[in-house]
């Protein structure tokens, strides 16, 4: 395994981290089976968020050995109360009495960002969090790299966490330069680009120094390329999965010319495919958060998981689609070609379905 001093931190933390989102879908023996078997591969990054709903299975997984790991969590509320009970049962759901780095989950807009900042809000929360030994380090999380630049700057967080992939790459001259000017570490999520790299080897494989790869390791092969990159987190199911992506790391990186390759292959991949996440998209003149749908469709249909996205579609209330005025500026940016305006509409049609009292019932 390969070891990184993450930013100023201090801690030294291994290059692959395994995210908590994807327990979601896997029962407490296979996650449980998963996280062994990363720890003694040498990952000592955990990844989870309040909302994944799996820190529990993951603070039973690692009983015995919290001192061997870095644990990391998340926050979406910006109440400094809910904050607070936000975190006291994430501590318990994690069976720790300190959380290693406590995010902020989803850093948006700059309206946003003074509610992070003021006096009282978010950031002295987690500060004071921070004496009382509660959390170690501060981080904030965001698919939005101006949001994640703006919290940089206040130097007031440890690390950051943003979406980078062959098709995503405007990290490279934003956050990414930031942190490292800052001291700050850079954790990669979205490397699969929403499963758009997920596809099977035989479909569309990528051609790396003669060798055909599948499209997932070529993906995580030119992101561990960059020496600036402390962590990628994956979402992994089972044993065999992290075995594989293990075995990346003992592979060199990527040249130049390599890297251009698994761009150029990564063009024609997307196309039709689903959403990078680019933002290429936006704005829009109505405000409406165009890749945060795609989001939420993935989680529809990946993670088959509906409790998720109700509890966050209600948390971050985003403008609905009945704001667009079908002005068709999106769909001509948009290099994929996806149907901004259909999507919008489907998703806003199972999140009102999911406001509806019957259906909560169901899921709380
Ligand atoms: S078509 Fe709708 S979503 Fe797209 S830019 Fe116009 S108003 Fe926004
Ligand atoms: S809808 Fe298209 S342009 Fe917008 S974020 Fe997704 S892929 Fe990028």
């Amino acid at each position: 395994m390969e070891y990184r001093e993450l930013g100023s931190t201090g801690l030294k933390v291994s290059r692959i981290g395994l995210g908590g989102f994807a327990f979601s879908i896997t029962t407490r023996k296979e996650s449980e089976r998963a996280i062994h078997r990363a720890l003694d591969l040498g990952i000592n990054y955990f990844d989870n968020a309040r909302l994944y709903g799996t820190e529990n299975k993951v603070g039973s997984a690692l009983k015995g050995r919290r001192d061997k790991v870095v644990i990391a969590s998340k926050c979406h509320f910006r109440d400094p109360r809910e904050i607070e009970s936000s975190l006291e049962k994430s501590l318990r759901e994690l069976s720790t009495d300190y959380i290693d780095i406590y995010h902020i989950h989803d850093v948006k807009s700059e309206e946003e960002f003074f509610e992070i900042i003021k006096p009282g809000g978010v950031l002295e929360t987690y500060e004071r969090f921070k004496r009382e030994g509660k959390i170690r380090f501060i981080g904030a999380t965001g698919h939005d790299n101006q949001a994640l630049v703006r919290i940089l700057k206040t130097g007031r967080v440890d690390l950051v966490m943003g979406r980078y992939n062959p098709l995503t790459r405007d990290v490279e001259n934003s956050v990414i330069p930031l942190t490292r000017r800052l001291g700050k570490g850079f954790i990669v999520i979205s490397a699969l680009a929403w499963g758009i790299f997920s596809v099977p080897a035989e479909a569309y494989p990528f051609e790396i120094a003669g060798k055909d790869f599948p499209a997932a390791e070529a993906s995580f092969r030119y992101i561990l390329s960059n020496p600036d990159v402390d962590v990628v987190l994956a979402g992994v199911k089972n044993e065999r999965e992290i075995e594989e992506l293990v075995t990346l790391l003992e592979l060199p990186p990527l040249n130049e010319k390599e890297k251009a390759r698994v761009v150029w292959d990564s063009m024609g991949l997307g196309k039709g495919s689903g959403c990078t996440q680019c933002g290429v998209c936006m704005p829009c003149p109505e405000g409406i958060d165009i890749p945060l749908y795609f989001r939420y469709m993935t989680y529809l249909k990946e993670y088959h998981s509906d409790q998720y996205p109700a509890l966050t579609w209600q948390a971050y209330a985003p403008p609905f689609s009945k704001a667009c005025t079908e002005c068709g500026v999106c769909i001509e940016r948009c290099p994929f070609e996806l149907p901004i305006i259909e999507t919008l509409r489907e998703v806003d049609s199972i999140a009102e379905k999911m406001r509806h009292p019957t259906y909560r019932d169901e899921y709380d």
